[in-house]
């Protein structure tokens, strides 16, 4: 049996939504929630938890439609650029787990910050980390 989330109530409008796009394989709403007003949200029809169960074909697709609505919000927004991303895991601060794309609207000095802090490598700590990743 499929996961129920609230984005499966959205799709089959069990949950009212402002949708603005679908397709076979994703669907696209405002966020009810906007970091920006015109913030979107590119889900996957399937709820796929995050992007590891995420078949390629399904992700490749939802950055296709995330790349849509990135120019779509220049042309209609008049925004500047746009962040786009996925919060990929509870850790990361995914809030609802089925996979989606945020393409948040952004204009010069808009004043919203992300609250990334940063670390520091110790020496040679670096080449560590490459010789794990490469
Ligand atoms: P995340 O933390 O990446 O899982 O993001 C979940 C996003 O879903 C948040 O930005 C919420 O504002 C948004 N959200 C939650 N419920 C709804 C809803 N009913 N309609 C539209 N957006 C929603």
């Amino acid at each position: 049996m499929e996961k129920e989330t609230i984005f499966t109530k959205i799709r089959d409008g069990i949950i009212p939504s402002n949708k603005l796009y679908e397709d076979e394989l994703c669907f696209v709403i405002l966020d009810i929630n906007p970091i920006k007003k015109g913030h979107i949200l590119v889900i996957s029809n399937k709820p796929y938890t995050d992007i590891s169960e995420c078949p390629d074909d399904v992700i490749s697709h939802l950055i296709k439609i995330a790349k849509m609505f990135d120019l779509k919000l220049r042309e209609k927004l008049k925004c500047d650029g746009t962040n786009i991303l996925i919060n990929n895991g509870s850790s990361s601060g995914q809030e609802i787990p089925h996979i989606h794309i945020h393409v948040i609207p952004r204009y010069k000095n808009d004043g919203i910050k992300f609250g990334f802090s940063h670390e520091k490598y110790e020496e040679n700590e670096i080449t560590k980390f490459k010789e794990m990743l490469i």
